[in-house]
């Protein structure tokens, strides 16, 4: 891996199309070592959430006529916050050098004897027609590509752009900024000698989970696109290789296509519910219900590394707190040979696999994943008289710690982290709100659901629940249950509700599959 970002130098970094999938690894290390970050309007959602927290985050975008910071005034910034001996990200959107003004701003840090490094990005003419199944070269159809502004009204005597050098243009158009003067130039090229009937698209935010193309001909995709009102941000695909989309269209073929999941998070682990849906084509909105807030200061936190070598069995009963625990150790300069002397216990599969990880095998692991399993298990082990840890979260169930003392144990129960409730964004609770799906893994998914948005579930969404004891909660709830999972784990969800979607019984508004007809 490359260095971070370094005191003293600007970074003009390509923050890809709009989907966060596409973001270099190269800036996603940028962003996450910077000093200071300057950000455009189009850079993908939650581009800026690994960045430090004490890191400045400076808003330069330019929505349409509301400039929030002049051109000149954003260069001049970064240059002034290098060389105070800062490092600073420029973050914009695509590619910096591709109608970003990279070009310009390279030019004044050189001006200024600011060192600096550009990272390219995913270009948004490449990217969009890609997700709308368009190569823009193709052997058969083009063997030349033309990226072109169409920012410039046509009809100016003044502009600067070549008409008739573009109509002949061999090759694909890609027209970057070209909604609002669509009409103008179609016209132009027609008359400059371009064939109307040539196949065209256009494609609004693309990568974007609500992307929407329109494929037609040079001479109709003025009005294809008005009618079915596309708008800025989109990219203009002119030339044969256009029409390829009829057959190589993917994204709308994903079974979830279209369609806005929510998913309720009781615990870290179900993000990867949030990925998986999102491959399915889904548009996934996350409503964080509880985070975890460590508690690696406390004096039973001090009083137990201080003793740690002397525990004779030492229980870990989440990831978690197998993680905080070394985490806990390491500041203390221990490892894992820390608890040589200690039998080791892990409440599952889940924590024994972190422990693993860290370089220690647990000798315990319960063939079911609870307090009374683990109990069960340790029925062997000797506690007599003899000093027990358990780490673990504050808020737990004492079946453990009981058990243990009953048997003569020395029991330290020690919290190494709270779960706390988590107040979801205002944006994520209104878009959950307009859901096509709501879906719940769990009682606690539920309960969380019900508090952060209030009012009730969506009411146009389908609520689709892992099981039946989850089922029964959202109707305690005043709910309606409309897929429950046959198999009880987070796969049999997805597969539910794809076999659900499959039957298109939403009352999903998002338009799906191709619009406008080809001709
Ligand atoms: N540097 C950027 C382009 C900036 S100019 C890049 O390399 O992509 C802004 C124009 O880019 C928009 O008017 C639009 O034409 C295009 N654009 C940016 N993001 C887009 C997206 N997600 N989908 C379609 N077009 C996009």
């Amino acid at each position: 891996m490359s260095a971070g970002a370094r005191p003293g130098v600007a970074y003009l970094v390509g923050a890809g199309p709009g989907d966060p999938g596409l973001m270099t690894a190269r800036s996603l290390e940028l962003i996450a070592t910077a000093d200071a970050i300057l950000y455009d309007r189009l850079i993908p959602d939650g581009a800026l959430a690994g960045a430090r927290a004490d890191a400045e985050l400076i808003y330069v975008g330019k929505a349409p006529g509301a400039v929030a910071m002049e051109q000149s005034e954003t260069e001049r910034r970064m240059a002034e916050i290098a060389l105070s001996g800062r490092s600073v990200v420029r973050l914009k959107g695509g590619d910096p050098f591709v109608f970003g003004r990279g070009g310009e701003e390279a030019e004044t840090l050189v001006d200024a004897g600011v060192p600096f490094e550009v990272v390219p990005g995913v270009t948004a003419g490449i990217a969009a027609s890609a997700y709308a199944g368009i190569p823009v070269t193709h052997r058969e159809d083009a063997s030349a590509v033309a990226f072109v502004t169409g920012h410039e009204d046509p009809a100016k005597p003044e502009s600067a752009i070549d008409w008739r050098a573009l109509a002949g243009f061999p090759g694909t158009l890609v027209l970057y900024m070209g909604v609002k003067n669509l009409p103008a130039i179609c016209e132009r090229l027609i008359a400059s000698g371009r064939d109307p009937a040539e196949p065209a698209a256009a494609i609004e935010r693309g990568t974007h989970p609500g992307q929407r193309t329109v494929l037609a001909t040079v001479a109709t995709l003025p009005r294809l696109v008005a009618e079915a009102g596309l708008g800025a941000p989109a990219i203009l695909i002119l030339g044969p290789v256009a029409a390829r989309r009829e057959r190589i269209a993917w994204l709308e073929r994903r079974p979830l296509h279209g369609r806005r999941v929510v998913v309720t998070r009781a615990r870290a682990q179900a993000s990867g519910l949030a990925a998986e849906l999102r491959g399915l084509g889904a548009e996934v909105v996350e409503l964080p219900a509880i985070r975890i807030e460590r508690r690696l200061d406390s004096p039973e936190v001090a009083a137990m590394l201080a003793d740690l070598h002397a525990y004779a069995l030492v229980c870990l009963t989440s990831p978690n707190g197998a993680e905080l625990l070394f985490e806990a150790m390491a500041a203390r300069g221990l490892d894992a040979r820390a608890l040589a002397n200690a039998t080791v216990a892990a409440i599952g599969p889940g924590t024994a696999r972190v422990l693993r990880g860290l370089g220690l095998i647990p000798d315990i692991v319960p063939p079911r994943s609870i307090a009374e399993s683990l109990v069960e298990s340790l029925r062997e082990v000797d506690v007599q008289d003899r000093p027990v840890l358990i780490a673990r979260a504050a808020e737990a169930r004492d079946v453990l710690p009981q058990a243990l003392a009953e048997r003569g144990a020395r029991v330290d129960v020690v919290p190494l982290y709270e779960t706390v409730r988590d107040g979801a964004s205002a944006a994520a609770i209104e878009r959950a709100a307009e859901a096509d799906y709501v879906t719940f893994t769990s009682s606690s998914t539920v309960r969380y659901f019900a508090e952060t948005v209030g009012a009730g579930f969506p009411p146009a969404a389908r609520v689709v629940s892992i099981g039946p004891v989850t089922s029964e909660t959202v109707r305690e709830l005043g709910g309606e249950v409309h897929v429950e999972a046959e198999r009880h784990d987070p796969d049999g969800l997805v597969e539910a509700l794809i076999r659900d979607a499959s039957l298109g019984s939403t009352t999903s508004s998002w338009p799906r599959g191709r619009i406008g007809p080809c001709g």
